[in-house]
């Protein structure tokens, strides 16, 4: 159970339902009084090796912005919801955007807002619409701390319209599981080797404990997506991978292997990431390799097209010989 070190809260989230609770919840934790959950001064100063320390904070505020981006992958639209970065630290996360100022978990209260824009949207629209609401953090870690996901499923249910999916890195799914959810809702389980896992995807779940809440959550008749996600090309990668498949095809459960899709995405890197990393894990592996990485624009880095094109065709041939009945969505 995450106990967080300081509560920073904007003083307003006591008018919402969700603020008051949290406060109840975490009465005996120190508290900081911010003016905006987007620019806390002091923990902007902070030097990088206090990465790992600052995500044991809370941060507590109200989303002002609420603008949807078009999606065209596995939704229409990525929602900004409920929460935003993470307790975990993943020496990739996508999440780290601006050194250290976006890594840290904030939650926000008001739920009801976001959660009537997306019902709205999704009854106006003549199609279908799926929305993206894991985004911008990891809603199954958010929800043993806010309960916010079994909420938002229960209040989502009486939608007339309107599917909902979100990625995770965790297995806490048990609170989920006896939800009548209708079958609004996509859960994609984002998987690496074991050995990745525990080299670079600091404070998520084990392999083992991700695959069995995949199986949970199937025969709770969630519909599964599988993320092999990021693809990370150490110098074994092709053996951990292959492995990696093949352990799904022994241990995932008929029922999800009947139907789930999957998703491959490969790593991308910053020059941000390096820095954090460097000094933040000064004993981790680097994922920056020269020979094998060129520049994206801005400070990112991804793996050279010839590279990826090699990767691609190997994860397609153990995937063709592994799953060859589940859909690749997509490779990027
Ligand atoms: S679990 Fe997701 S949000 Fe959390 S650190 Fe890892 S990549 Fe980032």
């Amino acid at each position: 159970m995450f106990k967080p070190k300081a509560i920073y809260f904007e003083k307003d989230i006591i008018n919402y339902p969700l603020g008051k609770e949290l406060m109840e919840k975490y009465k005996d934790i120190p508290k900081v009084e911010i003016e905006n959950h987007n620019n806390i001064e002091e923990m902007r100063k902070n030097p990088n090796s206090e990465f790992a320390n600052m995500k044991r904070n809370l941060i507590i505020g109200i989303r002002k912005t609420h603008k949807f981006v078009e999606n065209h992958k596995t939704s229409d639209y990525l929602v900004p919801y409920t929460s935003s970065g993470c307790t975990a630290a993943c020496m990739y996360c996508y999440l780290v955007c601006n050194y250290n100022k976006c890594a840290y978990l904030r939650l926000f209260v008001n739920r009801e807002q976001m959660l009537d824009k997306i019902i709205k949207t999704a009854e106006k629209s003549e199609k279908e619409l799926t929305f993206e609401i894991g985004s911008n953090s990891d809603l199954i870690l958010e929800n043993t701390i806010t309960n916010n996901l079994v909420w938002t499923i229960e209040n989502f249910k009486n939608a007339e319209k309107g599917k909902l999916t979100f990625p995770t890195k965790f297995d806490m799914v048990d609170p989920i599981l006896p939800l009548d959810h209708k079958g609004k809702v996509t859960i994609r389980m984002s998987v690496n080797p074991e050995e990745i896992i525990n080299k670079v995807e600091f404070g998520t779940s084990r392999l083992t404990g991700r695959i069995e809440a995949i199986n949970k959550l199937k025969e709770a008749g969630y519909n599964i997506g599988i993320l092999i996600a990021p693809v990370i090309l150490v110098d074994n990668w092709k053996e951990l991978y292959q492995e990696l498949i093949q352990r799904l095809s022994q241990e995932l459960s008929e029922k999800v292997k009947r139907d789930a899709f999957f998703e491959i995405i490969f790593m991308t890197y910053s020059y941000v990431h390096t820095k954090i990393n460097e000094e933040a894990f000064p004993n981790s592996i680097n994922l920056y390799n020269r020979d094998i990485m060129t520049g994206r624009g801005r400070g990112k880095y991804w793996y050279k097209s010839q590279v990826r094109s090699e990767a691609e065709s190997f994860l397609r041939e153990q995937m063709q010989r592994y799953f060859p009945n589940n859909k690749i969505e997509y490779i990027v």
